[in-house]
Parts: structure tokens; sequence; C-alpha cells
């Protein structure tokens, strides 16, 4: 049935798990999707927390094709629409106390009712102050009070990257700032809102705007549309290795054992098999390559212990 957008659930179920789709039907489809996107975040105000980051996460996100962070964000800011990217400490003109003031506002401007986009772990070791955004009084306020104060107060939390999902490389041992990812940290100071986790190192674009798409055109995910890491499962619902374009050569057990040698990367320390991702079908940087087709064995990237329980990365496990 299509919504009042013009979008069908199906078609977009088929853009979101990269199903092959006709060229007429995707010409069509995108720009009803960016126009969706565009109707809808007027209703969402989004706050974007950079905590422990290394901006990765952002710089992928911007980097979307279809549709563009020009239609889906950007084009709020132009004079005369109403800005709904209220904070994003890197992308937003303003800096420093003044950036700052515009997030305490719109926070408070949308108590419960907007989104926090958060990027990067949160170092939570005495008192978070190995982390810190702006001061108050001379006094450093931790991404952890701002994440303990936005985090309560919003609708629902998007985990953007690793990091901000499951503590990623900021938490990697021995991790002497305690960082952790937002789930852990919202137990830690008993927030219940909602968290989605899109892992990644960095996310891929689509599994961040097509999350936020089926937030905003269906609504927050029902409990079994997300799998036990907290990710959609359109997204994250099947592992690289049932998918990888080499399950032929490891049938016929023809492996590499060097980089650029043909066959299966198992032996150069593959972690396909215990990720989760659609990469091999959505592929990356506008659908021109992917790690492994490119030569490169899968990181696992996307996995909760990323990156230590996948070290040395390219051993066998
Ligand atoms: S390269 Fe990795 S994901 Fe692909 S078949 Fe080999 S082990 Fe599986
Ligand atoms: S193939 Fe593996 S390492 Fe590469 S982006 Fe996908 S999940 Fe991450």
């Amino acid at each position: 049935m299509a919504h009042q957008h013009g979008i069908t659930r199906r078609d977009f179920i088929r853009w979101a798990v990269a199903a092959p789709i006709a060229a007429s039907t995707l010409e069509s489809f995108l720009p009803k999707l960016a126009g969706a996107l565009q109707d809808a975040i007027k209703e969402y105000p989004i706050i974007w927390l950079q905590a422990s980051t290394c901006s990765g996460c952002s710089v992928s996100v911007i980097n979307t094709i279809h549709p563009s962070i020009k239609n889906v964000i950007l084009e709020q800011v132009l004079p005369g629409h109403q800005l709904k990217l209220m904070y994003h400490g890197t992308l937003m003109a303003a800096a420093g106390e003044l950036s700052l003031q515009a997030a305490r506002e719109a926070a408070e401007k949308y108590r419960g009712k907007y989104v926090l986009v958060v990027e990067g772990a949160i170092p939570t070791k005495q008192n978070g102050i190995f982390g810190s955004l702006g001061e108050k009084e001379g006094k450093a306020i931790s991404m952890l009070m701002w994440l303990d104060q936005l985090g309560r107060d919003a609708m629902a939390t998007l985990a953007v990257g690793t990091c901000a999902a499951y503590g990623g490389l900021s938490a990697a041992s021995p991790n002497p700032s305690g960082s952790k990812g937002v789930t852990d940290v919202y137990k830690m100071l008993n927030i219940a809102t909602p968290v989605i986790n899109i892992p990644g190192c960095p996310p891929h674009p689509d599994w961040f705007i097509g999350t936020v798409a089926k937030i905003l055109l269906y609504g927050m995910p029902q409990p079994k549309e997300l799998d036990d890491n907290g990710r959609l499962k359109l997204f994250y619902g099947r592992s690289i290795h049932s998918r990888c374009i080499y399950r032929d050569y490891l049938d016929l057990g023809i492996f590499a054992s060097n980089f650029g040698q043909e066959g299966c990367l198992m032996e150069l320390g593959c972690k396909g098999p215990f990720t989760n991702a659609d990469c091999p079908v959505r592929l990356w940087n506008g659908s021109v390559n992917w790690c492994i087709n490119a030569g490169g064995p899968c990181i696992g990237c996307t996995e909760p212990g990323f990156p230590d329980a996948h070290s040395p990365i390219y051993q066998r496990r």
C-alpha cells in the first residue's frame, strides 16, 4: 500500500535490503525518498553528539549518494526552512559556546521529541573527565554529562558507528578512559530511551539513512526487527560470509596465503563468517567496491568486541 508520500513499504524494503530493483523504479523511488525524508524530518529535530570519535562516521554518512545529504539534512538549514539538524559540532557554522548553546536550547524546546544521534564512545572513568565539550563556570562538561542530559530527554537514540554502539576502537584495550558504547552507558545511568545501533567502522551511509527513513516513515522498529545486538536486521540480518563472492573458492579449498593472491581470504584473517552486514550486496563508495572484492579481508567492523576480539586482524581465528 502506498503511504501518503508515495513510497510503498515494499519499495522501501527492497531498497533497504539492496535487492535487485528495476532502474525505472529506482529512478522514481529515490526522489520520492528524498522528498519524504525532507517532509518527515520537519517533525523530528536531530541533535548529533560527537563524543570520543575520529569523525569518520560523520564523514561516511555525509557521503550518502541516494539521497544526497543535501536532500536529507542540509537543505533544512537554508533561510526560510525550519532548522532541524539542531546541533552537529563539525557540520554547523557556529563554534564553541555558541554551538553548545544551540544543543541546550534544542533539547529544552523539543524535550522528548528529538532524535539524539551519538557518534563515538563515551569515556566514563573518573566521572568522564577524559572527554569534554565546553565548560560551565570554569569546569569542563564531560561527554558523559552531555549524554546523561541529552539521552534522557530524547525520543530515541541512534548510536552511529561501532564506537557509539559497542565501544569500538575508543574502548580497545587497555581502555584507560573507560570508554563505553551508548547502551552500556544508558544502563549505567538508568536511562530508558530506546537505542538503535548502526555499527560499522565507519557505518555505510545507507545504514544510517535507511534507519532514519524507517523510523520517520514507519515509526520505531519492533523488537523483532532488531537483532540481539540492537541492529536492524534489514541491514545486519546476514553474515558477510553467507553472500561472499569468494564462497566458491572456499568450497574448492582455494585459499590466499598472501595479499593479492587468488582465493578465499580466511587464512589472511577474514572475519566474514562472524560478521553481519550487507556489504557484499550493497557495496561501498557509490556501489563501486567493497573490502573483500578489493582484496582486503573483512575485519569484522560491525561487531561488538571489534577490534580486540578480532585481533590479530590479519590472522586466522
Ligand atoms: S573471503 Fe571471508 S567471507 Fe568470503 S568466503 Fe572467505 S572467509 Fe567467507
Ligand atoms: S566487509 Fe567487513 S570490514 Fe568491510 S565494511 Fe563490511 S563489515 Fe566492515
